[in-house]
């Protein structure tokens, strides 16, 4: 392979090779130098091994030294201090790697732009795909499918477009009571989104900005069917006649989706 590309050229090549997954999160890699392609990789590859390791490992130490790595998926970030495998940005920035395009953040809580933090503070530039391939990237990545019932409290990036999303929270694995919320109308410009429940469940918080500020759920003045939801707030969703209870904090919100974590709490 000798031709030269440009980067939105390589980013293109690194979604083509995202679209090779057979399972979730599908991610694509392409390492490149001047423009030339030296090695692809994508999930599942390699069994057990992440796109960038498939990709970089294919190449000599010297190969990798300077070259640019086009990700699909933010590369991800030690969780553990001994884990057994180096994380992809500890790879990364052991091969000596010049720079490094993303497609998207990782949604997952732990690593959610802790990768992209830690090739910055390693004097990596990181920059991202296009706008367009973002967005291609983004709906390729993750099956959102899950996210139609969430089981216990959690952290996750949600997609809200179009009609917007319909989410199930059931309290535990063995404890199957529910409550269901939606997420519509996604206003990144002017920085809220719209949370709705059932007639006079959901209360703001006001004056929280931790789940343990919150004394008793029921304390918060004018409950609603919805609430329009600011970063950092925190809502109460209760239904009528409901022994649990939802707490929603809005951690940020994107182009197309939004940042949540949430805790389940009985009620007397
Ligand atoms: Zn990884």
């Amino acid at each position: 392979m000798t031709k030269k590309y440009s980067n939105s050229d390589l980013m293109k090549f690194a979604v083509k090779e995202q679209l090779k997954c057979t399972e979730y999160p599908k991610v694509g890699v392409v390492v490149a130098k001047y423009g030339l392609i030296l090695s692809t990789g994508f999930r599942g590859e390699v069994a057990k091994k992440h796109a960038e390791r498939v990709a970089l490992e294919k190449l000599a130490m010297t190969d990798r030294i300077g070259s640019t790595v086009f990700t699909t998926l933010e590369p991800c970030v030690a969780l553990q201090a001994n884990q057994a495998t180096e994380s992809c940005a500890d790879l990364i920035i052991a091969s000596g790697v010049r720079e490094v395009f993303v497609g998207v953040l990782d949604p997952n809580g732990t690593i959610y732009s802790q990768g992209f933090r830690k090739l910055l503070e390693n004097n990596i530039s990181v920059k991202f795909f296009n706008r367009k391939l973002r967005d291609a990237v983004e709906q390729e990545t993750f099956e959102y499918g899950e996210i139609e019932k969430v089981i216990g409290p959690g952290k996750r990036r949600v997609p809200v477009v179009g009609s917007g999303i319909g989410i199930k929270v059931q309290f535990s694995e063995t404890d199957q009571r529910t409550i269901d919320i939606s997420w519509q109308t996604l206003q990144p410009a002017h920085g809220c989104v719209d949370l709705s429940s059932s007639n006079g469940a959901v209360r703001i918080a006001a004056g929280a900005s931790r789940f343990s500020d919150i004394t008793a759920p029921t304390v918060f003045r004018f409950p609603s069917h919805f609430a329009r939801m600011k970063k950092d707030m925190i809502a109460i969703v209760l239904p009528e006649g409901s022994t649990f209870c939802v707490l929603i904090k809005l951690i940020d919100l994107f182009e197309n989706d939004i940042l949540l974590q949430w805790e389940v709490w009985n009620v007397q």
